[in-house]
């Protein structure tokens, strides 16, 4: 299996990777087939767009923004072309509009309010995440349709598509790829054979299909954009949007401790930057999924810790991408990183395992320690749920980056001061967390159905 670190960092917008981001993507492939088809079409005739949302997308896909991401991406947005703009005001702008201007010129109808339908009843048996998009003509007949699943991190598959994928996730062939690891035991023995350092094996990968200088540039960007994610968080404050009323603390939290520094620990600098950045997330602002956008403020906030107060290089940042990278490529491959298919666990804490295996290397542990240090940080948030209050990538998941922060630095703290020898591999810890996610029930898996969602009275508008 591979899955580039380009593709699993990906900077896009908030609040989620799974609802927001890959609707979005899934709306725009849509767009481009409405525009091939009624190309074909003689005449202009009227024809319609519109989306069913099914499960989790159904269920939190308000509080997510999925109606405004479908929007954006029918209307040929991506998620990285608005980064920077302001998303709030294009979006009004293109909810006032009953027509979509495609890529050809031609226009189609479709008016978010009436052509986005939440259906909450049954999901589709394929994953929890199913978007259907029609194409109706005058006569209000079905001439086009497609299904579409965003299975976390952004990424989308089709209906034909998802049969195929074994996790399912779609990640491509490892065949052509001189380090073709597809578990962490594989990582492991091809690390002592070669004697390269995950992050030097997974460079190796990557540079059989992009040039050194496109990585290290690509790999620069998305430090940049973290960094950018970070910083913006600590300078913003207000009260988020939605319907929770949730003010931002990052900023106050970061002043505190630039007062009296002697005060501050650790925990506190990580908890300030992680939630700097899932601030930033709820507030709909541009993020890089690390690897979701629920989780995108565990990885940034290490890293800045790192280089703000330890000292890190910009070559140890590139080492720590690729090296989290690997790892969550791992995870994915075998297991998930989307809060609807496994819960929590696999977001946050597949960020943590990232982080905790990123801080290790740079920290010079060995391929055993590194691996140590995922397991370790994974293994604490086994069994965690997906329960966003009112729906919102607000509570508990912006406290929760920085505790997976904190839990990351740890476990790196951990696995370096052993010998890299421990009882349950990550790829045991990796099972156990697919097969947990596989067991808990649908009410814990981004429906907010159940645990903190109904633990307030909550009146969604
Ligand atoms: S609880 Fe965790 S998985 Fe669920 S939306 Fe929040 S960060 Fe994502």
């Amino acid at each position: 299996m591979f899955i580039s670190v380009l593709d699993l960092f990906k900077i896009g917008i908030g609040p989620s990777s799974s609802h927001t981001m890959g609707p979005m993507a899934a709306a725009n492939v849509f767009r481009d087939d409405i525009d091939q088809l009624i190309l074909q079409t003689p005449g202009n005739r009227n024809h319609r767009a519109y989306c069913v949302l099914k499960g989790s997308l159904a269920f939190t896909g308000r509080g997510h923004a999925t109606d405004r991401a479908v929007t954006l991406g029918l209307h040929g947005y991506s998620s990285a072309s608005l980064a920077g703009q302001d998303v709030n005001a294009l979006t009004a702008k293109l909810w006032a509009t009953d027509t979509v201007q495609l890529a050809s010129g031609r226009h189609i109808d479709f008016n978010p309010e009436d052509d986005i339908v939440f259906d909450k009843s049954d999901p589709l048996p394929q994953h929890p995440n199913g978007m259907i998009f029609y194409l109706l003509d005058e006569e209000g007949k079905k001439v086009l349709s497609e299904t579409f699943f965003s299975i976390g991190g952004g990424f989308i598959c089709t209906l034909a598509e998802i049969s195929q994928l074994d996790a399912p996730l779609k990640i491509e062939s490892a065949g052509t790829y001189p380090y073709p690891f597809d578990s962490a035991d594989s990582m492991l023995e091809m690390s002592r054979q070669s004697g390269l350092s995950i992050a030097e094996m997974k460079r190796a990968n990557e540079l059989t299909r992009m040039s050194e200088q496109d990585l290290d540039q690509g790999l620069d960007s998305i430090w940049q954009a973290m960094c950018h994610c970070v910083e913006q968080g600590l300078t913003a404050e207000g009260r988020l949007p939605g319907i929770l009323g949730i003010r931002r603390r990052a900023k106050d939290l970061f002043r505190q401790l630039e007062t009296n520094p002697e005060k501050g620990t650790l925990n506190d600098w990580l908890c300030a930057y992680a939630m700097a950045v899932n601030e930033e997330n709820a507030a709909g602002h541009m993020v890089v999924t690390a690897p979701t956008n629920g989780a995108a403020g565990v990885i940034p906030a290490v890293i800045y810790y790192l280089l703000k107060h330890e000292g890190g290089t910009p070559q140890q940042v590139r080492d720590f991408l690729l090296t989290a990278a690997a790892i969550g490529g791992v995870i994915k491959h075998r297991s998930s990183i989307s809060g609807a298919e496994v819960g929590c666990q696999g977001e946050v804490g597949s960020a943590a395992a990232m982080a905790a295996a990123g801080l290790s290397a740079v920290r010079g542990g060995t391929t055993e320690q590194i691996e140590n240090a995922a397991e370790i940080a994974l293994e604490h948030h086994l069994g965690m749920t997906c329960d966003p209050v009112g729906g919102l990538v607000q509570v508990p998941c912006i406290e929760r980056n920085g505790f997976g922060a904190i839990k990351a630095h740890t476990a790196a703290a951990l696995a370096c001061r052993g010998t890299g020898e421990h009882f349950i591999s990550l790829d045991n810890c990796i099972n156990a967390m697919k097969q947990t996610g596989l067991e808990m029930s649908h009410k814990y898996k981004e429906t907010s159905l159940g645990g903190l969602a109904v633990s307030v009275s909550i009146t969604e508008c």
